[in-house]
Formats: structure tokens, sequence, C-alpha cells
């Protein structure tokens, strides 16, 4: 009988995949089963990590099981009391001394608002990494041996219901927040056979509280900062101050990433440009230091970064273009970083995200969007932004406002990604009736904003085609495929436009959507798994 580790510490399949060496493809996951045969998604986009098939352990693993980890040796676990398992090795890493499985979780129920934003507009089945949690909470090895199934992580929010947690999915404890200080003191509890509370808040974290990663991250994911302070309603990291780890921390976590023949690391925050501000104004030279810090590291060839902010890129006009000389950058070397637009509303953007826009004015919101995209292009940066939608009190007039600044946009290289509201940070579940209150106007904003996207694909893929763990057979195929079906959805998007337009139906995905005459969109029939509903 495997005796199993004490602690076993894992995530979804697709949480535990390196998606070719792109992380940006993480996105993949939130989209809907059913599109693509699983097996493409699984091998081609969702490739896993390497696993060591004696134990179970993963070999690269999410940067915030690797937190926890370490937290858990800091405690005083043994090394080998610890694993972060393969979700499909479960078996050899769970036995009869394992006291506790602890999973990290982004999108449990698939309400997150990219899976949102797919499986509403566009039908279809469960999501990926929806469907690859519930799997892995009903794996029978979970219930062989009756350890305590603890969650947490990103998505721990969505299982506070009683049902879902307990009885759905048999979770003995959920953690909301960031769960450093708090997993010590709880896996001891759960060693010593106590019994466990079913929602636990987790005890404030200070930086110094932030440990360095003892394994390879997935992507080489290196923590630089936590949380934003910016205060946007619909976002978790909003409500925690803007906390920036040391340099020296964080070139540990670089080293180890490099110790372990990673030769490129993308430094992950909620805006990098920010890193060491201590109000709102970004500080350049932290920024400037952390950069050319980690580019002298030795073994480190490639720095990319997670998330960015206009706002900082435009009070600070000559830190962008400083980053890109000390890293080379080319039109065909350029950077990505995600970034919300959120709207092109300067009246929804006062009533709901008024930090986002500082130290300027809302007013002058779409023109700081602008001349960040400017920047950031001429710089050789190019943003993949998101859209929210279905915000409370958002109007036709809001919605126009936002289309003309994606039009305006256009003639850069960005992407804008438009997501459905959803109830986190301080919106509540009432304020996110978007599903059944859909505007025609949504639906045109949507289509605009994929076509721009679409675009800039084919470019996309052969400039970053280099740096994807493909074979030179796998790459020209996937050109091909991704060639074939971005030229299919522009022409889909023309036609839904021309429907839109004279108000025939239209199909996006698997959704059928029209337009009432009185100009309200006023029936969508999914054959997917969504319900079929009445709106407008
Ligand atoms: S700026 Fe971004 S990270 Fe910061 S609170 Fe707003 S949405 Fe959240």
């Amino acid at each position: 009988m495997n005796a199993g580790y004490k602690i076993v510490l894992t995530a979804d399949r697709t949480l535990m995949s390196e998606y070719a060496g792109n992380i940006f493809f993480g996105f993949s996951a939130s989209a809907p089963r059913g599109f693509l045969p699983d097996w493409f998604y699984f091998h081609f986009l969702c490739p896993s990590v390497s696993v060591n098939r004696e134990n179970g352990e993963a070999f690269y693993a999410p940067v915030g099981l690797r937190k926890i980890e370490a937290k858990l040796l800091e405690c005083g676990f043994h090394r080998d009391e610890v694993i972060i398992a393969h979700p499909d090795y479960l078996n050899k890493a769970i036995g009869r001394e394992t006291k506790v499985v602890s999973i990290t979780t982004f999108d449990p129920l698939g309400i997150g608002p990219v899976t949102s934003t797919f499986s509403n507009l566009f039908g279809g089945d469960k999501a990926y990494n929806t469907y690859k949690f519930s799997e892995l909470i009903k794996k029978p090895v979970l219930k062989k041996y009756h350890p305590k199934v603890v969650v947490g992580g990103p998505g721990a929010w969505q299982l506070m219901n009683e049902c879902v947690q307990k009885v759905f999915f048999g979770i003995d404890t959920v953690v909301l927040g960031e769960a450093e200080n708090t997993v010590g003191p709880l896996f001891k509890d759960a060693v010593a056979g106590k019994p466990l509370p079913r929602l636990v808040k987790a005890i404030p974290v200070g930086v110094e509280d932030i440990p360095n990663v003892v394994g390879p991250t997935i992507c080489g994911l290196v923590e630089v900062s936590r949380g934003c302070g910016r205060g946007c309603d619909f976002c978790n990291p909003a409500l925690t101050q803007l906390k920036s780890r040391r340099i020296d921390a964080i070139l540990e976590d670089v080293k180890v990433n490099v110790r372990h023949g990673r030769d490129s690391v993308i430094l992950h925050s909620e805006d990098i440009f920010r890193y060491g501000a201590t109000g709102i104004y970004p500080n350049q030279q932290s920024v400037e230091n952390l950069f050319k810090a980690v580019l002298q590291t030795e073994g480190v060839r490639k720095v990319a970064v997670s998330h960015g902010a206009f706002a900082s890129i435009v009070s600070a006009p000559t830190m962008l273009p400083n980053i890109s000389e000390m890293m080379h950058l080319d039109k065909r070397n350029w950077r990505g970083y995600q970034v919300g637009l959120e709207t092109g509303s300067p009246r929804l953007l006062k009533n709901h995200m008024a930090g986002k826009c500082k130290p300027f004015a809302p007013e002058e919101w779409p023109e700081v969007v602008r001349q960040a995209t400017g920047i950031s292009n001429d710089a050789n940066w190019f943003p993949v932004s998101t859209l929210i939608i279905g915000l409370p009190g958002e109007t036709s007039d809001d919605i126009m406002k936002t289309l003309e600044l994606a039009d305006d946009l256009a003639k850069y290289q960005i992407m804008i990604y438009p997501l459905l509201a959803v109830p986190t940070g301080r919106l509540s579940e009432k304020d996110c009736t978007v599903k059944e209150n859909l505007l025609p106007e949504h639906v045109e904003l949507f289509l605009r904003c994929w076509e721009i996207s679409l675009e800039l694909w084919p470019k996309t893929f052969k400039d970053i085609s280099g740096g994807l763990r493909y074979s030179f057979i796998e790459k020209a195929m996937l050109r091909t495929l991704l060639n074939i079906g971005v030229s299919w959805s522009l022409r889909k998007i023309q036609t839904c436009k021309s429907s839109f337009q004279d108000k025939q139906p239209f199909k996006i995905g698997k959704n059928t959507f029209q337009v009432s005459n009185q100009g309200k969109l006023m029936s969508v029939i999914s054959t997917g798994s969504s319900s079929r509903y009445e709106g407008g």
C-alpha cells in the first residue's frame, strides 16, 4: 500500500501546462469544450508539464502553489512530507499517510469573467478549466484515504456556498485570500486530526511574509509585487494595497528558475510599471533597476511581464522606452502585457473605477489609453487589453463611447477582449444581470473588438512562433489552421454585422441572437449547455 505524502498540493490539469511556452494562450482554458477535439486541445494548446512518474511530482508548478509549498517548509514541515503533484498522477502521491490535499483553483464553477463571456456569448459545453476542476475534485483517490480537502486560489470565492462546497464537491475547507500566513497553522491542525473550519478568511500577508519559491514555476513566473490599490469595483486585487518585494528576493526566485533550466522569466504583478511605488505615481528608478537586475542575472536571456497599466505608462513616458532599450526590443522582438482598458466612457469609469486613470482625471481616460498605446507601440510593446461590459448603470451612450475608442485604437497594435461583468470585488450577483440585459450595442462592440484583435493573430503567431515549443511541422500546421480560422471568423463577423443591421437572426458560436424591430436584443437561443432565455 502506498504511504503517500503527508501534504499533497495540486491544481487542475489546465493550470499544469506552460501552453507551449506562451502563458497568454492560457486564456484558452476558459473556452467552452466542444469546438475542438479534447485530444487536440490538450496535446497542442495545453500540453502537460513534465512529471516524475515514480511519485507523481509536477516538475513545473503554478507560482501560487510554489509559495504555499515554500511556506509549509518554512513552518516546519519536512521536504519529504510535502509534494506538488500532477493531477493525473495523484495515486502516486496520495496514500495512507496523506492528511491534506490542497488544491489551487482559478475558475471552478466557470463564472469568472473570461469563462462567463465565452459561455454566454458562444454557448457550448463547460469550459476546459471548469471541467478539469470537476474531474480533479471527484477523483476516487481523494475519497480512498480520507485526507482533508482544502481549496484556495483566485477562484476560491466561487465555492463559499455550503451546498456547492460540501455536497457537490466534498471540500472540507475553503481558504479565501492570500494564504501564506494561514496554511501553516491550518495544515498542522489537519495533520493533528483536529476539525477544520468550513471557511477560512486568510490572515493578512505583509511583503516580508511572501516566501521565495523552492522550485521552478509555470513559464518562469516570478512574483514582483502583489495588490494594486486603484480600487476598481470588479476586482479582487483592488482591495489590497500594492506591496513590492525586495529586488534581492525577486532575484532569488529568478535564480531558482534558472537553476532548473530556464532562460526566460515573466515578472508578475498587477502593474509592473508601478513596481516600488509608494503612491499612485510610478517609481521609474525602481522599475528600471528591477529590469536591469533581472536582465543581468546569469542565465537569463529573456524577460517578459504579465500586467501593466495605461495610466502608469503615461505618467512616466520615458520609462517604457528606457526598458525597451535595455531589452533590445524591435519590431519582431516585442513584448506584450495584459492591461485593463475596461471602458471608453469617463462617466462609467468615474462610477466604478475612478482610481484606474489616476493621476489623470476620468475625462482624460480615452486620451490616456490612446497615448499609452502609442508610447507602447513606439517602444515595441503590445497591449492585450480587456473591456468590462454590463457594469451596473451602463447605458447605450457609454457603450458607444467605448466603441468610438475601440475604432480609434484600431490603427495601433492592440488586442481588445470584451468580458462580461461578474460578481467579484465589490460587485454583487444582482449587479451583474447582463446576460438578461445585453443591449444590441454590446453585441456591436463585441464584434468590433474581436475584429480588431483577430486581425493581429496571424502576425502575432508568426513573431512569437520561434519561442513556442512545437516542431517545425507542428508550427506550419498550426499557422495554417490559425490563418484559416481567422479568415473564417472575420468573414463570419461581417455576416453577423450585416444580419445585426438588417435585424435578422445571427449566430455567435452556438448561440443565436436577434435584434427586435424596437432595436432591442430580443432573444438568445443556446444550443450548448447554457439555458434558453429571453432578454431585452
Ligand atoms: S487597476 Fe486593475 S488590478 Fe488595479 S484595481 Fe483596477 S482592475 Fe484591479
